[in-house]
């Protein structure tokens, strides 16, 4: 089956009031309780996957796919419902399912005027929605669901982690006057780390007599390397050659 009109849909969604595409503004229990309802309402027995990462969100079958990070709202569930609820893609019968859904059960409510109106001007082509209502036997004795402020809820992915001794690595990468003994070498696991300074004693040098890190930690070994480069940025270059 040929997708005709995924792209335009896509457009018009993300330019309506009604729907959010970057904000998690529900949580994980609130999205279960939403499909539970609906699951109730059309007699279908939804699995959600909740997601970490990036990416998409999508159904398939029974199963709704949403990312945490940004599919936990109202307009991505609907659409996704919608999905589950028929089998032509983004086409004219999907069309229906979701403005029906929208209408009904969004806390905005869309009416289909303004549905129709906005799909008009992407050129976004659906069924009659009046017969998609009679069918599934929907009426405004439906509520829709409740309000809530559109703040994202949950945690967005973290950056990935760098530890203290791969900072340290790429210190010495940068600075090659920078000199950490012992950690790396598995038989003397001491660190003891040097700067730009002659390590007989420069007055200069911070650390002049305590080149021995206790504690064996890469972030006293990382304090230690940023001292000695605050050094240097300031001019203080010690007996170092470079070159
Ligand atoms: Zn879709």
């Amino acid at each position: 089956m040929y997708d005709f009109q995924r792209k335009r849909v896509y457009d018009w969604e993300n330019a309506q009031s009604w729907f959010t595409r970057e904000i998690s503004y529900l949580t994980e229990q609130q999205v279960r309780l939403i499909i539970e309802r609906l699951d109730k309402i059309f007699k279908r027995n939804t699995t959600i996957k909740f997601k970490n990462g990036r990416g998409g969100s999508w159904a398939v079958e029974n199963e709704v796919h949403l990312r945490k990070s940004w599919a936990l709202n109202y307009g991505v569930i609907f659409h996704e419902y919608a999905h589950i609820l028929t089998k032509d893609l983004h086409g004219r019968q999907f069309i229906c399912a979701y403005c029906n859904l929208l209408n009904l059960f969004h806390p905005k409510q869309p009416s289909f005027d303004e549905l129709c109106q906005t799909m008009y001007q992407f050129r976004v082509s659906h069924d009659c929605f009046d017969e998609w209502r009679r069918k599934h036997k929907l009426s405004r004795r439906h509520e829709p669901f409740e309000s809530v402020p559109e703040i994202q809820v949950v945690e967005k992915p973290k950056k990935k982690r760098v530890s203290a001794k791969q900072r340290v690595m790429k210190l010495l990468e940068e600075y090659s006057f920078l000199h950490v003994e012992g950690p790396t070498e598995t038989d003397t696991p001491t660190p003891w780390v040097y700067g730009q300074f002659d390590s007989s004693g420069d007055p200069n040098d911070p650390w002049c007599d305590f080149h021995y890190c206790e504690g064996n930690s890469w972030l006293e070994i990382e304090r230690r390397c940023l001292d000695y480069i605050k050094l240097w940025n300031a001019g203080v270059k010690g007996e170092y050659q470079e070159g």
